[in-house]
């Protein structure tokens, strides 16, 4: 019998995996059926949890996984993962051994880095590599097909090494105007052009050109923000195909509530002072929560009404001016919906001057994730992650 982990502190963010699987299902329905998915899963798949979205996200039709460094690809395996795994950042030459050992995909843009990572290698491994091409982005990739050859040549010639894959990353897939992104494609089409063979996977897509721009889908996508129910940009909101579902929210409870008369002060630098009779709660989250200070003034959901956080916010708690008298135990809600009154992580990430990609993954690991499927809470369970999920996809065979 498994039961939810526990904790004694009434604040708690929900995953809402029924949510993500219907995003994903519907990403999976939006592009086509040869073209697969990776289900990218970094920084513990954006504070949502790694191992809980990559299951839920397999489970739905993703083909692999994509992750930032090689430690989430590992702690993914360790955890029963067994999809292809894809590290789309850099890796250390001295790890690659591992990476191979535990089947994992890595990245590679540099000669020299192939030259070290051949030194941990023996010929009965086969690591796995994608090329990355810098393509406007400026950030790691080969910039020029002179370099891209090099390496292929360097991949081919070394019996350790097995080219999987080749890929770029658009830096304005979220803006409406294509212009930069299509000269992005173009260079990256010249670049795909100068191999002397393709390798299986080609792809460029994250969620942003997933669901606008098929002309950049190649045979694989990646995607983040879109499988978790959030738009990539304000700007293409309301062209997203079909509507995304949030998966994550934040809720707390009362722990202390107090009507208090007019002209008394509310917490550190007594910077909000009551105006008139007020009931005043407080809840048990606070910036070390990452419910960071610049959120004072920002409203939260109690009672299914809007009430505005008054005064500073401490490192574990904070204080609501509460719209009727209500006791301790009422639940509150930062991001989500109760009754009829919702915050969205797009209305807290403007609050911040920041874009919704930053908010849960600042939610901190103090905060425990409660995961939700079939409406019910659930906890990975250890039969699941031994389960062969994809089994029949660890070696594709793309057409
Ligand atoms: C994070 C990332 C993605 C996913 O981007 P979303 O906008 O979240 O879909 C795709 N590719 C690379 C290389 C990334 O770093």
């Amino acid at each position: 019998m498994e039961t939810q982990t526990q904790f004694f502190r009434d604040t708690w963010a929900e995953i809402n995996l029924d949510n993500l699987y219907e995003n994903v299902t519907n990403i999976r329905k939006h592009i086509p059926q040869d073209v697969r998915m990776f289900a990218v899963v970094k920084a513990n798949a954006y504070g949502h949890g790694d191992v809980q979205t990559a299951l839920t996200a397999l489970e739905a039709g993703a083909h692999g996984v994509a992750v930032a460094f090689l430690d989430e690809a590992l702690s993914l395996r360790k955890a029963g993962i067994q999809s292809p795994i894809l590290v789309l950042g850099a890796t250390r030459p001295k790890d690659v051994k591992m990476a191979a050992e535990q089947q994992i995909s890595l990245t590679t843009f540099s000669q020299e880095w192939l030259v070290e990572a051949e030194k941990q290698l023996t010929k009965e491994d086969s690591l796995h590599l994608h090329i990355k091409c810098d393509t406007g982005m400026g950030r790691i990739g080969v910039r020029t097909i002179k370099e891209l050859k090099e390496i292929e040549k360097c991949i081919a010639t070394h019996s350790s090494f097995e080219l999987e894959g080749i890929f770029t990353h658009y830096a304005t897939a979220d803006e409406l105007n294509d212009a930069y992104l299509e000269q992005q494609l173009k260079v990256f089409e010249e670049m795909l052009q100068s191999l002397d063979e393709l390798p299986p996977y080609i792809h460029s897509s994250n969620s942003a050109a997933t669901l606008r721009k098929p002309n950049t889908y190649f045979n694989a996508v990646r995607v983040g923000i879109s499988m978790y129910g959030l738009s990539p940009s304000a700007e293409v909101k309301p062209e997203l195909p079909f509507p995304l579902r949030p998966v994550f929210s934040l809720h707390s409870r009362l722990i202390s509530t107090k009507e208090l008369s007019a002209g008394e002060k509310i917490s550190y630098g007594a910077t909000y002072e009551t105006g008139e009779k007020e009931w005043i709660g407080t809840i048990p989250i606070g910036y070390a929560d990452g419910w960071l200070r610049r959120l004072q003034g920002q409203h939260v959901i109690v009672n299914s009404k809007r009430a505005p956080i008054v005064g500073r916010i401490c490192m574990d708690q904070c204080m609501i001016s509460l719209p009727d008298p209500l006791t301790p135990g009422s639940k509150v809600t930062l991001i989500g919906k109760q009754g009829q009154e919702e915050i969205t992580m797009d209305e807290i990430a403007q609050k911040l001057d920041t874009i919704n990609y930053e908010i849960p993954c600042i939610i901190s690991t103090r905060v425990p994730r409660i995961y939700l499927r079939n409406g019910e809470p659930t906890e990975v369970s250890n039969k699941l992650l031994s389960s062969n999920i994809d089994a029949e996809n660890r070696n594709p065979q793309i057409p």
